[in-house]
């Protein structure tokens, strides 16, 4: 692949796909997108902790070859666009990258470009690990009991961004049509947005949670949408759900039905539960029954509320790791935005990039260096020298900056 502005490094092999499987080397090239504002700060101290970590678990024989490449300002800086295709093309040639917090330049017709990202690589499944770090401050009084991992569809839904302005002439076209030919009422003057959920994509992203339910050793699948209402998309996420359960995994998965009626309620060894629950009912069910739940699949815009609510009993954004997951393409990512008010200050808590670090470490089988980390981040909230955010919570913490806390976690490696 020729790039125009950026040269892979020495050093370093791809990670490749060989009769549809990866294949990881051993110095895999990983490209990484700094990102805005504090991902400056973050991405620099998270940097530091990959690498102490690959070298505590392989002592030289495994290391990752960093390949910087540039979206948001930077990029804007050196190529004059905010996502050059440089970037696209290093990401699609190298299956695996991380990325820092990106701005959305204000500006007519300019859309995210986290949510391009995700669109022009088909990274489907937005996937959410959240879980408590023992000593992490939380609004809740059982936060151990919270250990879920959310799949949330990445592609579709009213994030497709088919929306039309009130007064347009597309938005007059729309309603008039649904007017006058599908006799819906829809008043004058109304904005108007399309949810569309497809089978092929509510299938693909349940087959890719039940998959990881059955590699992890998970004992239930929910799918949580708001098909009592929305019949036809949500609803029918929910069916293609339980559908594609029973065609791919029908060896593996039962539903409740069938929990009761043959198994008298008692989960069966080997099984997993498919179940499924109204989107309301489940902010209420991850408080009150937190433990019921271990995997979350959901549409796009259940996804993005579940997924910061779950977050919050937990330790809130700081903590939050995440990864945009396609068939092979993984970008791993900070779930919180460039807070721009703490750039370049040094003080911002690096932890969501870290954690999503390990689930990119583990999505390499490189678990011996993620469970390090894992530990390491635990051991150094424990000993209660923190970020700022984690120190106003916390009784009798000690305030540290974002290098000297990445440093505490390489001292409490083991
Ligand atoms: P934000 O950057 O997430 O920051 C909001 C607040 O969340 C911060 O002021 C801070 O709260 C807390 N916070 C965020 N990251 C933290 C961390 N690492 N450690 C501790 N606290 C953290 O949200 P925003 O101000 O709404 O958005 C700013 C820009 O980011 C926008 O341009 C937006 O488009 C972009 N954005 C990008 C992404 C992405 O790239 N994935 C996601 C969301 C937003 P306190 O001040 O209370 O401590």
């Amino acid at each position: 692949m020729a790039y125009k502005m950026i040269t892979p490094p020495e050093g370093g092999e791809k990670i490749t796909i060989v009769d549809g499987k990866l294949r990881f080397p051993d110095n895999p090239i990983i490209p990484v997108i700094e990102g805005d504002g504090i991902g400056r700060d973050i991405m620099k101290a998270s940097r530091r902790v990959f690498d102490a970590a690959v070298e505590k678990a392989y002592s030289g024989k495994r290391k990752i070859v960093w390949f910087d490449v540039f979206a948001g300002e930077a990029a804007n800086e050196k190529y004059g666009e905010w996502l050059p295709q440089d970037t696209i093309d290093a990401i699609r040639d190298h299956i695996v990258a991380i990325k820092g917090p990106l701005t959305t330049p204000v500006g007519g017709g300019f859309r995210s470009l986290n949510v391009t990202l995700r669109q022009v690589l088909d990274l489907y499944a937005c996937v959410r690990p959240v879980k408590w770090y023992k000593g992490v401050p939380s609004p809740v009084k059982h936060p151990e009991k919270m250990n879920i991992i959310i799949y949330r569809e990445n592609t579709e839904d009213v994030y497709a961004g088919i929306e039309y302005r009130s007064g347009t002439d597309e938005a007059n076209k729309v309603r008039q049509f649904l007017v006058d030919t599908m006799g819906a009422k829809i008043r004058e003057l109304s904005g108007i947005g399309i949810k569309p959920i497809s089978a092929f994509g509510s299938k693909r992203l349940v087959a890719k949670g039940i998959q990881h339910a059955i590699d992890n050793n998970l004992k239930s699948v929910t799918l949580m949408h708001k098909g009592n209402i929305m019949k036809f998309t949500e609803g029918a996420f929910k069916d293609w759900g339980y559908e594609v359960a029973k065609e791919k995994f029908g060896d593996v998965t039962i539903t409740e039905d069938e929990l009761w009626d043959k198994y008298n309620g008692k989960l069966p060894d080997g099984k997993i539960l498919i179940k499924d629950r109204i989107a309301d009912s489940m902010f209420q069910q991850i408080l009150t029954r937190t433990d019921e739940y271990e995997m979350v699949c959901t549409p796009n815009l259940n996804g993005d509320f579940i997924s910061d609510a779950a977050a919050a009993q937990v330790g809130g954004l700081g903590m939050a790791a995440g990864a945009n997951i396609g068939d092979f393409i993984a970008l791993f990512e900070a779930t919180h935005g460039t807070a721009p008010k703490y750039a370049d200050k040094d003080v911002i808590n690096p932890s969501s990039v870290i954690l999503s670090g390990v689930m990119m470490l583990q999505y390499l089988k490189w678990n011996e260096a993620a469970d390090i980390i894992e530990n390491a981040v635990s051991t150094t909230i424990q000993k209660k020298t923190v970020t700022y955010d984690l120190e106003r919570q916390m009784d009798g913490a000690t305030k540290v900056g974002t290098s000297q806390y990445a440093t505490n976690i390489i001292n409490n490696m083991k």
